[in-house]
C-alpha cells in the first residue's frame, strides 16, 4: 500500500501553525466582542436544501463546489461551504427571531471542491460576523468598522483595501435587470455557455464571470449605480458618510456585485496586495431577504465572512510561543521532589517542563529548545538546604530562593 497523504486541498494544523490560525481567530472573536458580537456555532453538515435554497442553483458554490453526500439514513447532506446559511437556519428553527436584534460571531472549517492552489483550499476556515434585524445603515457601518478592527489587530489593515458597492433595493435591482437584459442579450452570441444557462434567470451573475469572453462584453454593460432609486442612493450615502466619520478608506468599485436575489444595498471586499490572485481576505454585505427565503419572517441582515488562512498568510510575524520553567533535577530524591512541584506549579496555572529522563546537560538542552525562560535546578545541596537555584536563561543570573517562596516567585516571570 502507497504511502497514506492528505486529501488533496486539505492541510495540517501542526502547532506553529495552530499558534497562528488561533492568533487570528481569537483577534477576530476579542474584535468582534468589544461590538456586541457573541460566540455561536451551528454543525459542519446540514440538510443540502438549507445551502441550495441560501446559495441558489446557479452560484458557483452550489453548481460546482459543494460537498454532498447521501448518509445512511438516505438523507442528502452537505458539508457546509460557508456559515451564513447555517446561522439563518439556527435563528429560525432556534425560534429566536422575537429577540431581535441579534450579533453572532463564529468560526470554523469550511469545504468547497475547488481547485487548490496558494490561498485556496478544499478544507479551509473562516471567521464571520452576522448582525440580525437592524435595517439602518449604521448596522452596515459597525459590521465594517468591526471587520477593519480585525485586521488592524492582525497587523494586516494597514495592506488592505476596502472596496464598497451598493446593489441597492428591490426596486432598483429589478430597474438594473431589466437593463442588464437588455445589454447581455444585444451580445448574445459571443457570451460563454455558462452565462448564455444564466441569462434569463440570473443576469447579474454574469457580470462576475471569469471567463475572459464574457469579462470584455461586460465591461461595456451598464453600471448598477446609475439605476439605482433615490432611496438606495441614500442609503449607501448613509454608509459611506458612516465610514469618513470613522476615517476608513474605501474604494467604491461599481463592478462589484452578488448574484443572488436576497442580497442588497451593501456589498463590500477586503483586498490585500500581497497575497497575489487571492487577494480577498474578506467578503460581506447586506443580506435582508434571506432569512425570508429560508421560511422565516422577513428579517434584515447583514455580516462578513473571513478567510483565516489568507489572514494567516498577512502575518508579519509569528505569534509569541509560552515560554515554559524548566525543571531540572539532579539525581533521584530531587527527581521525585520536581515531579511535585512541576504538578504545584501547573495547578497554580504555569507552564512547566520537567522532561521525562537524562543528565543535567542533556535537561539543560531541551530547557534551552523550548525556549525556557527560566530554569529551577534541584540537587541533594538544595535539598538539604531546602532551597532551589533559580536560572534566568536570558540574561544567564543565579540565585538561590527558598523552596518555599519558590512559586511565588515564579509566577513573576
Ligand atoms: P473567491 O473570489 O476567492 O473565490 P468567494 O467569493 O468564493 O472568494 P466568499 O464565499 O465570500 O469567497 O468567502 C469569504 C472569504 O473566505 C474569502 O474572501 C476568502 O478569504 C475565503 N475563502 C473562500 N474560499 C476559500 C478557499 N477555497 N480557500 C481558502 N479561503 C477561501
Ligand atoms: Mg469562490
Amino acid at each position: 500500500m502507497s504511502q497514506l497523504q492528505p486529501v488533496r486541498g486539505t492541510h495540517d494544523l501542526l502547532p506553529d501553525e495552530m499558534r497562528r490560525y488561533r492568533f487570528v481567530v481569537d483577534s477576530a472573536r476579542a474584535a468582534a466582542e468589544c461590538y456586541g458580537y457573541h460566540e455561536m456555532a451551528t454543525p459542519i453538515f446540514e440538510f443540502s436544501e438549507v445551502f441550495k435554497r441560501t446559495l441558489g442553483d446557479t452560484s458557483d458554490i452550489v453548481t460546482k463546489e459543494m460537498y454532498t453526500f447521501t448518509d445512511r439514513g438516505g438523507e442528502t447532506v452537505t458539508l457546509r461551504p460557508e456559515g451564513t446559511a447555517g446561522v439563518a437556519r439556527a435563528f429560525i428553527s432556534g425560534g429566536l427571531t422575537q429577540h431581535l436584534p441579534l450579533k453572532y460571531f463564529y468560526s470554523g472549517p469550511m469545504f468547497r471542491y475547488e481547485r487548490p492552489q496558494k490561498g485556496r483550499l478544499r478544507q479551509f476556515h473562516q471567521t464571520g460576523i452576522e448582525l440580525l434585524g437592524v435595517a439602518d445603515p449604521l448596522g452596515d457601518v459597525e459590521i465594517i468598522a468591526t471587520g477593519v478592527e480585525f485586521l488592524r489587530r492582525i497587523g494586516a489593515w494597514e495592506r488592505c483595501y476596502l472596496e464598497i458597492n451598493s446593489l441597492g433595493d428591490a426596486e432598483s435591482r429589478k430597474t438594473y435587470r431589466d437593463v442588464l437584459l437588455d445589454y447581455l442579450s444585444s451580445h448574445k452570441d459571443k457570451l460563454s455557455k455558462d452565462s448564455l444557462d444564466r441569462l434569463e434567470r440570473n443576469p447579474m451573475r454574469i457580470l462576475d464571470s471569469k471567463d475572459e469572453g464574457d469579462r470584455k462584453i461586460v465591461a461595456d454593460a451598464p453600471v448598477y449605480s446609475d439605476h439605482l432609486n433615490g432611496a438606495s442612493r441614500d442609503f449607501f450615502q448613509r454608509v459611506l458618510s458612516g465610514l469618513d466619520a470613522l476615517g476608513i478608506a474605501y474604494k467604491i468599485n461599481p463592478r462589484l456585485v452578488r448574484g443572488l436575489d436576497y442580497y442588497c444595498h451593501t456589498c463590500f471586499e477586503i483586498i490585500s496586495n500581497d497575497l497575489g490572485a487571492q487577494g480577498t481576505v474578506m467578503g460581506g454585505g447586506r443580506y435582508d431577504g434571506l432569512v425570508g427565503i429560508m421560511g422565516g419572517p422577513e428579517t434584515p441582515g447583514v455580516g462578513w465572512a473571513s478567510g483565516v488562512e489568507r489572514c494567516m498568510m498577512l502575518l508579519q510575524q509569528d505569534p509569541p510561543a509560552r515560554r515554559p520553567i524548566a525543571l531540572i533535577p539532579v539525581g533521584a530524591a530531587a527527581e521525585r521532589e520536581c515531579l511535585v512541584l512541576a504538578d504545584k506549579l501547573r495547578r497554580l496555572g504555569l507552564y512547566a517542563e520537567l522532561g521525562y529522563s537524562g543528565n543535567v546537560g542533556k535537561r539543560m538542552k531541551r530547557a534551552n529548545k523550548l525556549n525556557a525562560r527560566v530554569a529551577v535546578i534541584l540537587g541533594d545541596d538544595e535539598l538539604a538546604k531546602k532551597v532551589a537555584t533559580l536560572r534566568d536563561l536570558d540574561s544567564g543570573e543565579q540565585r538561590e530562593i527558598a523552596m518555599d517562596a519558590l512559586a511565588q516567585q515564579l509566577e513573576a516571570y
